[in-house]
């Protein structure tokens, strides 16, 4: 059960109980998918506060969790929850916590020591189980699905909202619940922003476009990258997808469990440099990808944490020219021991048509 990975922290911590207040966090833990709620879990008990509009589904979804009824607010309960649970020493998560909450609580309750902690869950989630991993396997799926049937649509004057939004109307009548994020259709100069949003802008013959989109499936994201072109590309459109393709198989040929986020990422990044475009890749290789679509584990030159089998990673390494164009391609790897399983089976091509 994923509490009694949870619970050693609290020893740890000297924690008497670990209020969690973020949606996914809450999720990982109870199985409780409702928009609002606190649980509070000690040694021994495990509680979920929500209000009237999830009574029902709490006891479904929850079934190892005890309900505390938020009739009013939240603060109007603690006090007789940390009474009754005995809490003196309450970790809660800082990150997610605001400044106004934090003090409404802790006025509530004068005897309680209000302790900041991070990444406590976030640090559970980035090692996925089996059921995890076949979650996330069907959004890959989806996603890749999505982009075949783009492929066989795509033409030339159709504006990068169009495409967007076939793809998602795609994806939403075909069993996800929702996008994972804004999908990102950029085409030519605008593929040269990392986080472009789409425009009414026609996409031209032999013009690059990058195609960045992900899905939700049973409350489990994907992430994906192509960037290809319709018609006849120019040679360094050719050169730059080129590099970026080889960066990224040379990243998943190379990355397994042990490395570092900092190694990680340095296996694409030194196949870039190599090439002069070293200052044109000015983001991360990659992120974790499970409930939240950015989650741990990390693969930056600034993230020296180890990455573990089990967990799930994005390989997008990226080129990015302003005025004229980038190029990103993006898989979803889970880490192994001895290598990577690539989940993204989208195919790989510079030109379409
Ligand atoms: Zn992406
Ligand atoms: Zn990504």
């Amino acid at each position: 059960m994923r509490l009694d990975k949870l619970r050693p922290t609290l020893a740890e911590q000297e924690l008497d109980a670990m209020l969690i207040s973020q949606a996914e966090n809450r999720r990982y833990l109870s199985g409780f998918t409702g928009s609002a709620g606190q649980l509070i879990i000690t040694a021994q008990e495990a509680i979920l506060a929500t209000d009237f509009r999830y009574y029902e589904q709490m006891g479904r979804e929850a079934p190892d969790f005890q309900l505390a009824k938020i009739k009013t607010r939240f603060e109007d309960l603690l006090p007789e929850l940390v009474s009754d649970l005995g809490i003196g020493c309450l970790g809660f998560e800082s990150e997610h916590v605001s400044v106004h909450q934090l003090r409404l609580w802790s006025q509530a309750t004068d005897n309680v020591e209000w302790v900041p902690q991070r990444e406590t869950v976030e640090r559970l989630r980035a090692v996925k189980d089996e059921g995890e991993l076949d979650a996330l396997r069907r959004s890959v799926a989806l996603t890749d699905a999505a982009f075949a049937h783009l492929l066989g649509v795509l033409e030339p004057g159709m504006t990068e909202e169009g495409v967007a939004w076939e793809i998602e109307a795609y994806m939403r009548t075909h069993g996800a619940t929702k996008v994972a994020f804004s999908l990102i259709v950029a085409a030519g100069p605008n593929g040269a922003l990392p986080h472009a949003s789409p425009g009414n802008h026609p996409i031209a013959e032999g013009e690059p476009i990058v195609i960045d989109i992900g899905c939700v499936v049973d409350g489990y994201c994907s992430d994906m990258t192509r960037t290809l072109c319709l018609g006849k590309p120019d040679s360094r459109y050719l050169e730059v997808w080129e590099i970026v393709h080889r960066a990224q198989e040379t990243a998943e040929a190379q990355i397994r469990a042990g490395m570092t986020g900092i190694e990680a990422d340095a296996s694409a990044r030194e196949v870039i440099e190599q090439a002069g475009y070293g200052d044109r890749f000015g983001h991360g290789l990659g992120h974790g990808v499970g409930l939240a679509v950015h989650e741990m584990p990390g693969a930056s030159p600034r993230v020296d944490k180890v990455l573990e089998a089990g967990m799930v990673l994005t390989v997008e390494p990226g080129i990015y020219l302003p005025g004229e164009f980038g190029v990103r391609i993006e898989d979803l790897v889970i880490i192994r021991e001895e290598g990577v399983e690539v989940l993204t089976q989208s195919p790989k091509r510079a030109v379409s048509l």
